[in-house]
């Protein structure tokens, strides 16, 4: 007691309102007010530590604590202990005049600590925030230390991994890696680290819930003033959308590729085919017996055939740069003849109705391929019982702007699709087929009947006995041309057709 009364003596005398306050239940933001601290060992020991928490998360410079020591009672702690490093010790038994004398020694020391190092520590809360408040992961290891631990996360690092900082603290990072350890791009980072300096890798990373990013990692020693390597940065950000969008595009350009193929095949079978047919119709009148003429009959049958498809094939994949008027059973019955063989070998009867409708302006191989995707999507639902496949097209005005175009509806009567399917079809890579589908149907579609100012909607039911999907495609008369490119087109439509021509083809 006397001790106590020694301090608040020693206090007052130095202007400074005492509070005393018991030893649990300490906020932490009330005691950060406070100059110095004056304590028993232990709980002096308690509140370094709370506080060199809160330091670390930069709540600025913690008041002094001082601990109380009796010799007679307790051990004295030495500062080799961990935890012990008081601001100030007082060693009772102490007169008045000492506890004073002391106390202002300890204050006057930690007041020129304090005022030689608040602006260091106002620059390094700073730095503090702008770390936590960057939006790229950010990762520190230490590089004084065997195997690189990580000594600091910021809160995006965390968000974007899902793993504490508690967590990974003294881990080295390769965690991230999960079981993809030869992944080439680690030896960029490899390279970095054994030569010291900088690098940037793309890395399949997982999070902590096992799903895979990619990561993109960019690597900087740090050095110390002797320039000694002290530790490494590593600034993280999940570019996982970019990286499938690349596969994406990598992925379409190969189709196209192959359509180009395709399409100058067929351009090559057109020749020949063309003197075959016309060494056929020489040959059938000629003076030949009846069973030689059925059979070139039969030829000729199959011959027209052959260019039929290359016909189509060549238009199927003749790549438009230019919007063209096209009328949507020139859109439609390419696709539909395509499709025939397969669908009736799916059991697929098939039903079409189009309405005359005046000619879209479009691209018109872009719009092929979205009605395409949307029968052959219609057709797979219906491989397993077979079913109805029905397609129409017809003249619309779209409810509510007034816009007039033309409405396509491709319906099934197959599996249906459940809510969850449902919520997922326009987003990339989404498939239910396996590795017999691609998912880059209806993704790619979304795009394009954007472009074309068009909408799509769908609607499902997996109703035993009603099952079916049906989507209905809006496209816009004027969607991709602009107002006056429509008007030059039906200017051009009234005169003669070589000048039509010649204005759709440029
Ligand atoms: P893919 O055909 O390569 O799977 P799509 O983007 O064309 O990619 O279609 C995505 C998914 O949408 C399909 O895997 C399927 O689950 C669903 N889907 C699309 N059309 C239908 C349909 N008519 N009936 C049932 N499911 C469909
Ligand atoms: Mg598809």
């Amino acid at each position: 007691m006397a001790e106590l009364q020694h301090i608040l003596t020693a206090a007052s005398e130095m202007k400074v309102e005492p509070t005393i306050f018991s030893a649990d239940g300490h906020n932490i933001h009330q005691l950060k007010t406070f100059e110095f601290i004056v304590a028993d060992r232990l709980v002096a020991q308690e509140l370094v530590l709370l506080f060199e928490e809160h330091e670390v998360a930069g709540e600025g410079i913690s008041p002094a604590i001082i601990a109380v020591t009796r010799p007679d009672t307790e051990a004295l702690p030495t500062s080799h202990q961990p935890g012990c490093n008081f601001d100030g010790l007082l060693t009772f038994p102490m007169t008045g005049t000492q506890v004073r004398a002391q106390l202002s020694a300890i204050m006057y020391a930690h007041c020129a600590f304090a005022k030689r190092y608040s602006d260091a520590w106002r620059e390094l809360q700073l730095n503090r925030r702008i770390f936590r408040s960057i939006t790229a992961g950010i990762s520190v290891a230490s590089a004084t230390v065997p195997d690189l631990p990580l000594v600091y996360v910021n809160p995006a690092f965390e968000e974007m991994t899902g793993y504490t900082r508690a967590e990974v603290q003294g881990r080295n990072c390769r965690f991230l890696e999960g079981n993809e350890r030869h992944q080439p791009a680690l030896a960029i980072v490899r390279d970095a680290l054994a030569h010291r300096r900088k690098g940037v890798a793309v890395l399949k990373n997982f999070r902590k819930d096992g799903t895979p990013f990619w990561n993109e990692l960019s690597l900087s020693p740090i050095m110390d003033d002797e320039g000694h390597l002290t530790h490494y940065v590593g600034i993280q950000t999940d570019v996982t959308k970019r990286v499938d969008l690349e596969l994406a595009l990598r992925e379409s350009e190969k189709l196209a590729a192959v359509g180009r193929l395709a399409s100058s095949i067929a351009h090559e079978i057109n020749n020949p085919l063309t003197s075959v047919m016309n060494l056929n119709f020489l040959a059938l009148s000629t003076d030949c017996s009846q069973e030689t003429k059925n059979f070139l009959v039969t030829a000729d049958r199959e011959l027209k055939r052959v260019k039929l498809i290359t016909e189509q094939s060549l238009r199927f994949f003749k790549q438009s740069t230019k919007a063209q008027s096209t009328s949507p059973s020139e859109l439609l019955d390419p696709i539909l003849d395509l499709y025939q063989s397969h669908a009736s070998n799916a059991g697929v009867t098939t039903d079409v109705r189009e309405r005359p409708s005046r000619p879209l302006v479009c691209m018109e191989s872009e719009i092929r391929q979205v009605l395409s995707n949307l029968v052959s999507n219609a057709i797979y639902a219906m491989q397993e019982h077979g079913g109805q496949l029905s397609v129409r097209s017809r003249e619309c005005g779209m409810w509510g702007n007034g816009r007039e175009g033309v409405l396509f509806t491709v319906a099934d009567t197959g599996t249906g699709m459940s809510a969850e399917t449902l919520s997922c079809i326009y987003k990339a890579f989404f498939t239910t087929k396996g590795i017999g589908g691609t998912g880059l149907g209806l993704w790619i579609s979304c795009e394009i009947i954007e472009r074309h100012r068009g909408t799509i909607e769908v609607r499902s039911s997996q109703r035993p006995g009603a099952s079916g999907t049906v989507f209905q495609l809006f496209l816009p008369y004027e969607g991709i041309a602009s107002k006056t490119e429509v008007a030059d087109l039906s200017r051009s439509l009234r005169s003669p057709s070589s000048t039509l021509r010649s204005v759709l083809e440029h």
